[in-house]
């Protein structure tokens, strides 16, 4: 094979590592803001409910008031009922007496109804605080991974850089500058082999004469179909794990 090719399969590799790494780099705080989205919403649902939950008390207190004023009515009205002579009169107090019994009746009815809309609206809000607190630790937690994976990555795209500047060093700048366009048209693999004729990177056929010219090995040829720099691999070479390493 030749020689320029060899090196050409190296930078490949090693490209299509920082490749796979820099798409890790980009998922991974990708992950971690749909996360820290999904807790924000959860947060102002919280601050919500909480409102809701001082609004209910405010009008159970509201409540408990007029409920009062209506008791002290009905104390003051039975204290003067027994002042009155006069038997109308004393059934007209009566009377109200009875309406005021049948509004406290109603008003405990519903101080009754608001405890229990606030010890429902305590036990969701609580169970929602839950829900946070969990989330909140595991994001805490992830967030720390995350930073320490971003790091760990970090450190290999800087090691494969290295590699990449020398193998680099010993490719003509012209083929360099074509491998780099190639990669960038082609989702980052420029270097394609071909087996049994065909190109492995598109899977298309090589016409028979292009083919029997690759195998020659005389000089760099490009997959008419998807414009990649084609190699073949005689068989000897090919039971070999990686062709690159033959180098
Ligand atoms: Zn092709």
């Amino acid at each position: 094979m030749l020689p320029e090719l060899h090196k050409l399969i190296s930078l490949q590799e090693v490209d299509l590592e920082i490749r796979g790494l820099l798409h890790i780099q980009h998922e991974l705080p990708q992950t971690m803001r749909e996360l820290e989205a999904q807790l924000a919403e959860l947060l102002a649902s919280a601050a919500e409910k909480q409102q809701e939950l001082e609004e209910t008390k405010k009008q159970h207190r509201q409540l408990e008031q007029e409920m009062a004023m209506l008791d002290e009515g009905i104390t003051r009205s039975r204290q003067r009922l027994m002042e009155i002579k006069d038997n109308i009169e004393y059934k007209a107090m009566l009377k109200e007496i009875a309406f005021k019994e049948d509004r406290k009746d109603q008003k405990e009815t519903e101080i009754l109804e608001i405890i229990e809309q606030v010890e429902a609206l305590t036990t969701e809000l609580a169970a929602l605080q839950e829900e946070i607190d969990t989330r909140q630790a595991h994001l805490k937690k992830l967030r720390a991974e995350v930073e320490a994976e971003l790091a760990e990555q970090e450190a290999k795209i800087t090691v494969l850089q290295t590699q990449r500047l020398e193998i680099q060093q010993n490719i003509p700048t012209s083929l360099l500058k074509r491998y780099d366009f190639i990669r960038e048209k082609r989702q980052g693999i420029a270097v394609a082999e071909v087996r049994q004729g065909v190109c492995q990177a598109c899977h298309m056929n090589l016409p028979p004469q292009k083919f029997i010219e690759l195998q020659m090995d005389l000089e760099l040829m490009t997959c008419p179909h998807c414009q990649r720099i084609i190699y073949f691999v005689p068989q000897e070479e090919n039971s070999s794990a990686n062709p690159a390493e033959a180098a």
